[in-house]
């Protein structure tokens, strides 16, 4: 059965280790880390943004596909399925179609604006049951034309936001979506642990998990970062590994052509990906 993430990262922040949320794109995906997460006895949050959902068919065939893969996998550990970056209506949908947790990215609206949607998404997870992530400072991406260092939020405007009600708070620290331009600065923990004084207990979150180096990773879960994500990097992970099965001209050997084995070595690499990233966010066993 899917849970909100909210208790599992609760959890995770007092025990000080993180929860990854690996984002889905179809149901190799889906099963391995799944399978990941089961095999590592590791909570987990699936994530899915609204160009992958429109991809799946729509957040139904999505909210489908996972429980009957919860329940004919038999999973045990505790799973979220997550609207990543959701618009209000995105968030509205996914409420209906029977996601356990959503986030609001309302970074690109005036702080009022992102304060007031904010709020009325507070009062319908809390009266549905589902979790609410916010964001606060735009975490951009190369596509966005960041070089060098992305954006870091005001603290003040993280802890407004955070006395509204959410759950966990995503707020930028110099991160940023995809891989990491040669010339990017790092972390800036500096923002992290003024944001982390003045939210307290509040787990956040850090976006685009994929090239921050170990160390970093380590330090920000010491700061008070209780959930990572994960997108860019199995995607890289599953290119390089059906590209070398194709190179190697496997698919023209006998049925190699048949997509359960096309695809076995690209969902294998997830599937490793994935428990190596549990293992350095500290929630392997915390199931
Ligand atoms: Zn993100």
């Amino acid at each position: 059965m899917l849970v909100p993430a909210k208790e599992m990262l609760q959890k995770a922040k007092a025990g000080h280790y993180a929860v990854g949320q690996f984002n889905i794109n179809n149901l190799e995906w889906t099963k391995c880390i799944l399978t990941a997460a089961e095999e590592t006895k590791s909570p987990v949050i699936l994530g899915v943004s609204e160009g992958a959902g429109k991809y799946m068919a729509g957040y139904k065939t999505v909210v489908g596909m996972v429980n009957g893969m919860l329940e004919e996998m038999g999973i045990t550990v505790p799973v979220a399925l997550h609207l990543d970056h959701g618009s209000y209506e995105g968030c509205m949908k996914c409420i209906e179609a029977g996601f356990s947790s959503i986030m609001f990215d309302g970074s690109h609206y005036p702080i009022e604006e992102n304060v007031a949607k904010t709020k009325e998404l507070v009062a319908i997870c809390k009266e549905k049951g589902l979790s609410l992530e916010a964001e606060v400072g735009a975490i951009g991406g190369e596509e966005d034309g960041v070089v060098g260092m992305g954006e870091c939020a005001d603290p003040q405007e993280c802890k407004m936001v955070a006395d509204l009600g959410v759950d966990f708070l995503a707020a930028g620290i110099g991160n940023i979506h995809g891989k990491y331009p040669a010339n990017w600065q790092g972390l800036s923990f500096e923002t992290l642990d003024e944001i982390q004084k003045l939210t307290g207990e509040l787990p956040l979150v850090l976006h685009g998990g994929t090239g921050i180096p170990d160390d970093m990773i380590k330090k920000a879960i010491d700061l008070g970062v209780s959930k990572i994500n994960v997108n860019t990097e199995c995607q890289l992970v599953f290119a390089e590994a059906t590209r070398k099965y194709i190179e190697a001209g496997k698919d023209q050997e006998g049925k190699g052509y048949d997509p359960r084995k096309l695809l076995k070595p690209g969902s294998e690499a997830i599937i490793a990906k994935v428990k190596e990233k549990m293992e350095l966010f500290g929630s392997v066993g915390q199931a």
